[in-house]
């Protein structure tokens, strides 16, 4: 008998909000801070054009690879349990009921009681019940791995749209002021966002992400400086 802790991947709306709001962050994070980097060491728009762009295409295609096979082995992980589990009960009934049994004494029910809860629940659907209090599975029905993929992705470029727009539509000059606003305004919003979705306070995720924010702003920006200076 084994347990896993999973981790809610897209199991409902909720979880694919935040896992959307956690691409857009990363997303502006990652090619904000790469373009800083790019940008205090006094390059070219060309050059700031290309970074962009690429930084923006190799993230989304890293989130969509990342979350795809994470999303496909946690179900494979849910599926491998599942069959076991029919095997189980298939071939094991009266085991597979005293299981259930030891589950509900171990949860607190005395023996008389927990006997008849696992009979009932074994009546009504062992599977479900098996999977839900043994294994730790809510719901069976697990999510699709490219439309994770998909909306990690799409999420990511969102995010990292800001910043390259940033370095169309503003004059070089203004360009680090620019990244900073549009990134930690961005970041705000963002962390407004998905405080709300997940019943948090808001100042304070507003607060942490702006932070990692300004470290990654200040950081690239630093790095660009002094290397570009020793370069050029
Ligand atoms: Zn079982």
């Amino acid at each position: 008998m084994y347990s896993i802790h999973h981790e809610p991947h897209f199991s409902n709306r909720n979880n694919w909000l935040r896992a959307t709001v956690l691409g857009a962050n990363d997303g502006l994070i990652s090619t904000s801070s790469l373009l800083m980097g790019i940008a205090t060491a006094n390059a070219s728009t060309q050059t700031l054009v290309l970074t962009g762009v690429a930084s923006l295409i190799a993230g989304a295609i890293s989130m969509a690879a990342g979350e795809y096979v994470s999303v496909s082995s946690q179900s494979d992980t849910e599926k491998a349990d599942l069959d076991k589990e029919a095997f189980e009960l298939e071939h094991n009934a009266e085991r597979e009921l005293t299981e259930l049994t030891m589950i509900y004494k171990n949860r607190g029910l005395d023996d008389e009681l927990a006997e008849k809860v696992a009979i009932a629940l074994t009546n009504h659907n062992a599977l479900e019940a098996h999977a839900r209090d043994e294994i730790g599975l809510s719901h069976t029905v697990t999510a699709n791995p490219l439309e994770a993929s998909f909306a990690s992705a799409g999420s990511f470029v969102l995010g990292a749209l800001l910043p390259v727009l940033c370095v169309w539509l503003l004059p070089k000059a203004s360009l680090v002021v620019g990244f900073s606003v549009v990134t930690l305004l961005g970041l705000g919003l963002l962390g407004m966002l998905s405080a709300k979705l997940g019943g948090a306070k808001i100042v304070p995720a507003v607060v942490r992400v702006v932070l990692w924010g300004v470290v990654a702003l200040v950081a690239t920006g630093l790095i660009g400086r002094i290397f570009g200076v020793e370069v050029g």
